[in-house]
């Protein structure tokens, strides 16, 4: 080795061992490297005891599976680019041609998306159901049902369901099949998080975030996670997972790694900072109703109640009637704190106007407008007199 190009590849320095500090090292690898013809024949990183390629893990992103299965109650977790390649990844991981998906009538959008044009193409079926009604999953249930998605609250109109009751519909379903591949449960648990409850103690089979959201906390990375408790169930994931190339990046694990360490003080800063808000608002000149699981009279807050101790940074504003489109647009264009925009969970407050009965099937109570908030770290009192000087915008 005497030229200098090859020299400073292959370098013969290398570090002391046992170097340990509060971040977890940063690996960056499409290839790993194996000692011998052996270890790269034999090597298995299913079970995490190795590492093969770059895809099929590093220590940086093995650290963060863990942490995120800790965080959901969960024991295995794979990691894929965002939130909605989490929903993909399910979809495709337990869905056939012939099989049928429910969906709850309020879920994110892109979920229903994702089956109305790619599932549909591959002669997947889907079906809404009305999630506070148990009953109607039961009647929408059939000989070919074989996943039901649940998500606690409502992505817009944040009702939050009956998770167990739910459940045991499904699991009742699945008692009278026997012999047939049991109906799975997958909950979007991107609100609650893994600290405002536990997915699986409430009985879902796998629990899936969008980790662009509270783990990341920084409205600068997007990452998904699907999490499960039972170890054939992963392996499916992980399989799918494995021959759809899907991988993270090790900045961006990086980034969720640091957003970990405060998101439990993050949630429950921006949970009361949220609550406080939504009780204001109730007050509000134009204000018809505020959607929050933790507002008495806000649906599902019962089971809310009894289900959760915790709610996450958005509420909900529903407008009288009388107050137009524009009006309510108006409003939102003369907030100054929160800014007109996707996504939720970060520093920055944030809200959107939403045309409620274009988005769902089942019956929408009310006539007025709604805006989504998703409330930021910024002081409260701020945050409020933002609101307070925006409102007469509704009325001019
Ligand atoms: C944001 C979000 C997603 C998707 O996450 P991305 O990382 O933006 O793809 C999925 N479900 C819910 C409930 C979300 O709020």
């Amino acid at each position: 080795m005497t030229e200098l190009a090859t020299q400073l590849i292959h370098h013969a320095y290398r570090p002391p061992e046992g170097f340990e500090a509060v971040a977890p090292g940063v690996h960056k690898a499409s290839t790993v490297i194996f000692p011998n013809v052996h270890a790269l024949r034999t090597r298995e990183w299913k079970d995490k005891s190795g590492y093969t390629y770059g895809l099929h893990g590093t220590p940086t992103t093995f650290i963060l599976e863990e942490r995120i299965a800790t965080l959901e109650g969960g024991r295995f977790c794979a990691l894929v680019p965002s939130g909605l390649s989490a929903v993909a990844l399910v979809d495709m991981a337990f869905l056939r041609q012939g099989d049928e998906l429910l969906i709850p009538d309020n879920a994110y959008g892109p979920n229903k998306a994702f089956a109305h044009v790619e599932l549909a193409a591959w002669g997947i079926t889907h079906r809404y159901y009305d999630p506070q009604n148990p009953a109607d999953l039961a009647d929408k249930i059939g000989p070919t049902t074989r996943l039901v998605w649940l998500e606690a609250p409502g992505s817009i109109t944040l009702e939050f369901p009956d998770l167990p009751a739910l459940v045991a519909v499904v699991q009742q379903a699945n008692t009278a099949r026997t012999g047939a591949r049991p109906i799975l449960t997958a909950l979007d648990n991107t609100w609650g998080a893994g600290i405002a409850f536990n997915a699986f103690q409430l009985g879902a089979d796998i629990s899936m975030q969008a980790l662009t959201k509270y783990p990341s906390g920084g409205a600068d990375v997007l990452m998904g996670s699907v999490v499960t408790r039972d170890e054939a169930l992963h392996q499916q994931v992980l399989m799918t997972h494995m021959r759809l190339g899907l991988g993270v990046s090790a900045n961006d694990t990086e980034l969720v790694l640091r957003g970990l360490n405060t998101m439990a003080l993050r949630y429950a800063a921006q949970d009361v900072a949220t609550r406080g808000l939504a009780r204001w608002m109730q007050g509000q000149p134009g204000v018809a109703k505020v959607l929050h699981p933790a507002l008495a009279g806000s649906p599902g807050h019962a089971v809310w109640q009894r289900d959760a101790k915790a709610a996450a940074c958005l509420f909900s504003v529903v407008f009288d009637s009388g107050i137009a489109p524009c009006q309510i647009d108006a409003f939102c264009d003369s907030l100054r704190l929160f800014k007109l925009g996707w996504s939720w969970a970060g520093p920055i407050s944030l809200c959107a106007p939403y045309d409620v009965p274009s988005i769902r099937t089942t019956p929408w109570p009310h006539a007025g407008g709604l805006v989504r908030f998703a409330v930021g770290l910024e002081a409260v009192d701020d945050l409020r007199a933002d609101l307070s000087q925006a409102l007469p915008a509704l009325s001019a």
